[in-house]
């Protein structure tokens, strides 16, 4: 009996005391988070959260910067790891959360305590009623550009952003910007194939005086350029807006496709001007049909964009208020005019602000409206359903165009959407080790069509392999992963290996043993490949125009990684005239009302070039901001 009784004392005093007693110290956590594992550092006084920091964390920058600031300090001062995700950023401010948690459990330190009570959210505060020159709604890339510029030319600007960060699709994009830059494209040789693309695109019948003006102006160049430097690759803008129309099916306004051709180069002149550090060679994405795509040499993603065009704001002291967690509802309309925005903050109540001057809608497409896609898709026979992957952004839906529609605006080609087809099969995001024109490679072991074709092509050649997928494979030394052991979209290779998402294999056998692929049947692939690669002619089995530099498969090791097709761009959307006005059902222009990016149609027609959307909304944001000023 008395044993017992000690025993039981002595059980009490250890449980009251692991209950409230962790040593004083620093305790280490983690979690996973979208892209890679959180980590971070919880300091623990006298059983409280003193102090929480990342140690790592590769989330996407633009979605993960608010959690990482905010959801910290929450923690700490709330003593609570009740905390409510960031909308939009839900990976990463579960990630830091669970890593918080984690930490405390190796204190010690009993959770239950820490979860009490009601759980806490972070909330914007943005007034209930406001006026502004320019009201912008949408802060992804066309969003910031036309702030930028609305209030160069000495608008006040308010922008309006559903979620709780700049960026929306453009900071999860590749953040290929395709500008015609013959110095830089220059520096490359050209092929035969793709000099039988010019010479093909030049013998075309002019299908309207526009086309015709753009033949002739091209050819000149062209004809200039084959005399004196026949083996260096050509570039101007008339071949980027014809090879932009002809990939689109023809279907784009052409005024619209030759005005963007004509202000990318001016755009790329601009960034660098802002403090934007561009590669020093330009590449092709997928889908970009020509060696014309520039990105970034130190940002990841589009990331950049939004970052140089923030810094110019704060460096200007440019007079740009952003309500965040602001979603805008309807256009408020007088007389015709677009007058305002109504919407609804962050705390659920409406807000309304005004606009003196002019309104931008900026809010991009709809590839995460299911509705939408199923409503309005002509290409893919009802296949855009919620079982496809997207790489869009959730805020993605449409809202700017259902909105422009209401207030009398017309829609143009809805029905075209793209699928980008070298996505994660896990989670349809753009990520991956391999630059977007390596070799595709069947479950088989062989290659099914020209990689450096149309995205629409290269779709459905992926959804008719067996499960809808292919291996995108490279060599480690043309790979997209830097010598840190970083990606070019900011994720760790260990992680990817790690995780199944890429498979490494030092020879060819090798490879083939870890995709499960028949060792003869992917030597032969890739002794096909490489010898046209050292050829240099047209691609004798799927006619792929040139093997372009970095892309042979002659030495290990190699990466392999799955990829199928996901919703990626709306060609469609809010028809425009080239000073981004936009145009009503009835054909003339809604004073007031200005659109730019992926909230618009007609650029594109039923394919978007890969590169394109980039230089289409950051060029064309530019413009709606300035023109939005001047409005009187
Ligand atoms: P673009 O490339 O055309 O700039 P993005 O997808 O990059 O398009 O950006 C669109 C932005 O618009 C995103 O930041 C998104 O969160 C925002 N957005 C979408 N709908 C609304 C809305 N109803 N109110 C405010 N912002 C919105």
């Amino acid at each position: 009996m008395k044993s017992f009784k000690f025993a039981a004392v002595a059980l009490m005093t250890m449980a009251a005391l692991s209950a409230q007693a962790a040593a004083d110290g620093v305790y280490r956590g983690q979690a996973m988070g979208h892209n890679d594992i959180v980590v971070v550092d919880v300091t623990v006084k006298g059983d409280k959260i003193a102090d929480v920091k990342i140690v790592k964390s590769l989330e996407t920058p633009a979605v993960s910067e608010l959690p990482k600031k905010v959801i910290p300090e929450m923690i700490v001062e709330n003593q609570s790891v009740k905390i409510d995700r960031i909308s939009g950023a839900t990976f990463s401010s579960f990630a830091i959360v669970g890593a918080v948690r984690d930490a405390l459990a190796k204190a010690g330190l009993d959770l239950a305590k820490f979860q009490q009570g009601p759980s806490h959210k972070y909330l914007f505060t943005v007034p209930a009623q406001s006026k502004a020159d320019v009201v912008i709604v949408g802060g992804g890339g066309a969003g910031v550009s036309a702030a930028v510029s609305a209030a160069r030319s000495g608008a006040r600007v308010i922008l309006i952003e559903k979620m709780s960060f700049l960026g929306g699709n453009t900071v999860l994009a590749g953040g290929a910007l395709n500008a015609s830059d013959p110095a830089l494209e220059g520096l490359q040789k050209m092929s035969a194939g793709q000099r039988a693309m010019v010479d093909g695109l030049l013998a075309e019948e002019p299908r309207n005086e526009l086309h015709r003006a753009l033949i002739a102006s091209c050819k000149a160049k062209w004809d200039a350029h084959i005399a004196k430097t026949p083996d260096v690759l050509f570039d101007c803008e008339e071949l980027h807006a014809l090879q932009t129309w002809k990939a689109g099916d023809y279907a784009a306004n052409l005024e619209l496709v030759d005005k963007l051709s004509k202000l990318a180069p001016n755009t790329v002149k601009q960034l660098a001007s802002m403090g934007f550090d561009w590669n020093d060679f330009s590449s092709q994405y997928v889908g970009a049909i020509w060696p014309r795509s520039h990105d970034a040499k130190y940002f990841t993603s589009g990331q950049g964009y939004i970052d140089t065009y923030r810094a110019t704001i704060e460096k200007e002291k440019l007079p740009v208020t952003i309500y965040y967690q602001t979603k805008a509802q309807s256009l408020i309309m007088k007389d015709g005019r677009a007058v305002g925005v109504e919407a609804i903050g962050p705390d659920g109540k409406p807000v309304k602000v005004e606009a003196t001057k002019g309104v931008v809608l900026a809010a991009g497409g709809f590839g995460a409206n299911v509705e939408m896609r199923m409503k309005y898709d002509t290409q893919w026979d009802g296949k855009l359903n919620k079982n496809i992957g997207t790489t869009n952004s959730p805020a993605i839906t449409g809202d700017g165009i259902v909105m422009a529609e209401k207030a009398g605006a017309k829609l143009i080609d809805m029905g075209y959407i793209q699928l980008l087809p070298v996505t994660d099969p896990q989670n349809g995001t753009v990520s991956g080790v391999c630059q977007g024109t390596a070799i595709y490679v069947n479950t088989d072991g062989r290659r099914f069509v020209n990689e450096m074709d149309r995205r629409d092509v290269l779709s459905r050649a992926a959804l008719a392999q067996k499960g809808g997928v292919f291996y995108r494979m490279c060599t480690v030394q043309n790979s997209r992963v830097k010598p840190d052991g970083m990606t070019t979209m900011g994720q760790s290779i260990d992680t990817l290996i790690k995780a199944g998402k890429v498979v490494r294999g030092d020879t060819v056998e090798d490879l083939a043993k870890k995709t499960g692929i028949d060792a003869a049947i992917l030597r032969d692939t890739f002794a096909k490949f490489n010898d046209f690669c050292r050829k240099q002619t047209v691609d004798p089995e799927f006619g792929r125009p040139s093997c372009a530099p970095n892309i042979p498969m002659y030495e290990g090791p190699f990466y392999a990684e799955l990829r199928t097709p996901s919703v990626h761009h709306t060609m469609g959307g809010v028809a425009i005239d080239t000073d981004t006005r936009v145009i009503g059902a009835d054909g003339k222009v809604i004073p007031g009302l200005y659109a730019a990016g992926e909230v618009t149609g007609g650029i594109h027609g039923t394919n978007r070039v890969g590169g394109n959307a980039i230089s289409d909304c950051l060029s064309f944001g530019y413009v709606a901001g300035a023109n939005a000023a001047a409005m009187k």
